[in-house]
């Protein structure tokens, strides 16, 4: 078997099993499988590598660095999704916006100014999740879950950004149970947030990685972001 046929079995083998584990968490929590959609994140992936993904069903990436997106999109089919995972800096807004069918990584006052305003500018609204610290470490972006309410309050005053929910990252670890509780707050805030905010549609909880995405699916995530259990160890 040729190079390229081994790792395009393998991507297909590891998403059948990565669909199965979301399929059986799902149901373990009551929830349709369908409801949980699947974002392949392909940073450090080479587009030659990604079309087999594509290829066995793909069909949203994630990417976190604005350069490395906007080189690959040419290369790959032209319906795909693409998501913004990262640290987006504001004099990449530009670049990205138009480009991107979420932002995940809203989390600075600047930044919403900065997206409004290139979003007003050329007529767009752009859609995004609020990304929130729950685990407190100091490593991570995201705001403190305490400054949620009032950072989404001064938010939806801007006509450019559509807010859609939540995102967090939990901190590495070798036992998923153990990051259990930071899924389950990003979920319990969100009922909050919804409570406070009626009119605001916060549909997506953003959670769960290779390591962890079984136990972010039993505690409500319906968007994976998943790199390492679709396409392998990152270089
Ligand atoms: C890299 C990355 C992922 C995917 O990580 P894996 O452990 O490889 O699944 C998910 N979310 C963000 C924000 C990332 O940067």
């Amino acid at each position: 078997m040729g190079v390229e046929q081994e790792k395009s079995l393998t991507i297909y083998e590891n998403l059948r099993i990565v669909k199965e584990k979301i399929e059986h968490a799902a149901r373990k929590a009551g929830r349709a499988p369908a409801s949980v959609k699947l974002i392949a994140v392909t940073k450090t992936v080479p587009a030659d590598i990604i079309k087999h993904a594509v290829a066995a069903g793909v069909t949203a990436l994630g990417e976190n660095k604005a350069q490395e997106m906007l080189f690959k999109q040419p290369l790959l089919p032209p319906d795909l999704e693409w998501h913004f995972i990262g640290r987006l800096q504001s004099n990449k807004v530009k670049s990205v916006i138009g480009k991107v069918s979420l932002i995940h990584s809203l989390d600075s006052w600047k930044l919403a100014l900065t997206i409004n305003d290139f979003a007003l500018k050329t007529g767009r609204q752009v859609i995004v999740l609020v990304q929130v610290n729950i685990s407190g470490e100091t490593s991570k972006q995201g705001l403190p879950p305490a400054q949620a309410a009032d950072f989404i309050k001064e938010v939806i005053t801007l006509k450019g950004i559509k807010i859609r929910g939540l995102m967090t990252i939990a901190p590495e670890t070798a036992d998923p149970e153990e990051v259990r509780p930071v899924f389950r707050d990003l979920r319990l805030l969100a009922g909050r947030l919804k409570n406070i905010f009626p009119g605001v549609d916060l549909e997506y909880l953003s959670m769960g990685m290779s390591s962890d995405f079984v136990v972010a699916v039993e505690e409500g995530s319906n968007m994976l972001r998943l790199g390492t259990a679709i396409f392998g160890p990152r270089k």
